[in-house]
C-alpha cells in the first residue's frame, strides 16, 4: 500500500535536500498520501479524516535539512492508520461466551465466497480446543452443496451438524440446533446462513426471520479483505439489514490493499474478532492492528 507513498516522498525529499520544509511542501506530500489512500480503496471521507489527522500531527513540528522527512511523514501516517485500526479492538469471543448464558448462539452472515463456511469451521475448531462443546447448523438451505460443505467440516472436526432438506426454512434449522444444544447442554451453536447476491431482498428477509425466531446471542459478519470497496458496501448492507455485533476479515494472508479494512473499521465501529490468514483450521488469529499495519507497510 505504501510503496507509492515512499516513491512520492523520495522525490520530494530529494528536492528538499538543502532547505527546510515549507507548508506548501507538506501539503504536496500529504496530497500524495491522499491519492494513495484512495487508490487503495479507502473511502473518500475516511481518507479526508486520516489526512487531516496527519496534517494536525505535523503542524508545528520543526524540521531541518537533517530531518528524515520521509520517516517523519510516514510515522505520522502510521500513527493515524494505527489509531483507526485500534478502533477494531475489543472483542474476545471466548470471554464473551464464558460470561454469557448457554447455549451461546452465533449467526454468521456474509455473501457467498467470502469464506463464511471455512471461518465457521475454524471457529468451531478453536472453540473445541478451548474446551467448549459446539454444534453447527446449516441454515443455508438454498445454495447447492452448502449443506455438504458444512457437513464435511463437521465430520472432520467431530462436531454434530443440524440439517434439514434444501428449500426448507432456515430459521427452523437454527431453532432446532438451539433446541438440540439446550437438551444436550452444548455451549455454543454456530449457524451458517445463505449469502446469495442475486436475490437480495429475499436474502435479507430470510436473515431477519432467523434473527427474529432465535434471537441469537451474537451476530458476526464475515468480510473478504480482498474485495475492496465491496466489503464496505456489504458491511453497510448487513448492519442496516440485520445488525452486526462483530466482524471477521478473511484472506488477510493474500495481497490485501487494506483500504477496505480501514474504511470498514472506521465507519462501522464494530470490533473485529479474528483475521483469516489461510485455508487451514488453525489459520484464524485474534485481531491485531499491528498485523494489518505490518502487511500494509511493505
Ligand atoms: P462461503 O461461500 O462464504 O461459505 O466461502 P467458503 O468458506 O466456501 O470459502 C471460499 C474460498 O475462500 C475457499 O476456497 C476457502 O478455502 C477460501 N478461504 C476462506 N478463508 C480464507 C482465508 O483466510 N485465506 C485464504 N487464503 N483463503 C480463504
Amino acid at each position: 500500500m505504501f510503496k507509492s507513498f515512499k516513491e512520492g516522498i523520495f522525490k520530494l525529499v530529494h528536492k528538499l535536500k538543502e532547505k527546510s520544509l515549507t507548508e506548501k511542501e507538506i501539503e504536496s506530500i500529504i496530497d500524495d498520501f491522499y491519492i494513495t489512500l484512495i487508490s487503495n480503496d479507502v473511502a473518500l471521507n475516511v481518507a479526508d479524516e486520516i489526512i487531516n489527522e496527519v496534517k494536525l500531527s505535523l503542524i508545528g513540528k520543526s524540521v531541518s535539512r537533517f530531518t528524515n522527512i520521509s520517516e517523519l511523514f510516514l510515522d505520522s501516517l502510521r500513527s493515524a492508520l494505527y489509531n483507526t485500526l485500534k478502533l477494531g479492538q475489543g472483542g474476545d469471543l471466548c470471554d464473551i461466551i464464558k460470561r454469557s448464558d448457554k447455549p451461546f448462539s452465533i449467526v454468521f452472515f456474509g455473501v457467498n465466497g467470502v469464506g463464511k463456511t471455512t471461518t465457521i469451521a475454524k471457529v468451531a475448531w478453536m472453540l473445541k480446543n478451548k474446551g467448549f462443546s459446539v454444534v453447527m447448523a446449516c441454515s443455508d438451505t438454498f445454495r447447492a452443496a452448502a449443506i455438504e460443505q458444512l457437513e464435511y467440516h463437521a465430520d472432520k472436526l467431530g462436531v454434530k451438524m443440524i440439517r434439514h432438506n434444501y428449500g426448507s426454512d432456515p430459521a427452523a434449522v437454527a431453532f432446532d440446533a438451539i433446541s438440540h444444544a439446550k437438551s444436550k447442554k452444548i455451549d455454543v451453536v454456530l449457524i451458517d446462513t445463505a449469502g446469495r447476491q442475486h436475490s437480495n431482498i429475499n436474502l435479507m428477509d430470510e436473515l431477519r426471520k432467523i434473527v427474529r425466531v432465535i434471537n441469537p446471542s451474537y451476530k458476526i459478519l464475515v468480510l473478504d479483505a480482498l474485495t475492496g470497496n465491496d466489503a464496505y458496501n456489504q458491511a453497510i448492507y448487513f448492519e442496516e439489514g440485520v445488525g452486526v455485533d462483530a466482524l471477521i476479515f478473511t484472506k488477510v494472508d493474500a495481497d490485501v490493499k487494506g483500504g477496505a479494512i480501514i474504511t470498514v473499521i472506521r465507519t462501522i465501529k464494530k470490533p473485529v474478532l479474528y483475521l483469516g490468514i489461510g485455508q487451514k483450521y488453525e489459520d484464524l488469529i485474534p485481531y491485531d492492528p499491528n498485523y494489518i499495519l505490518s502487511r500494509l507497510l511493505i
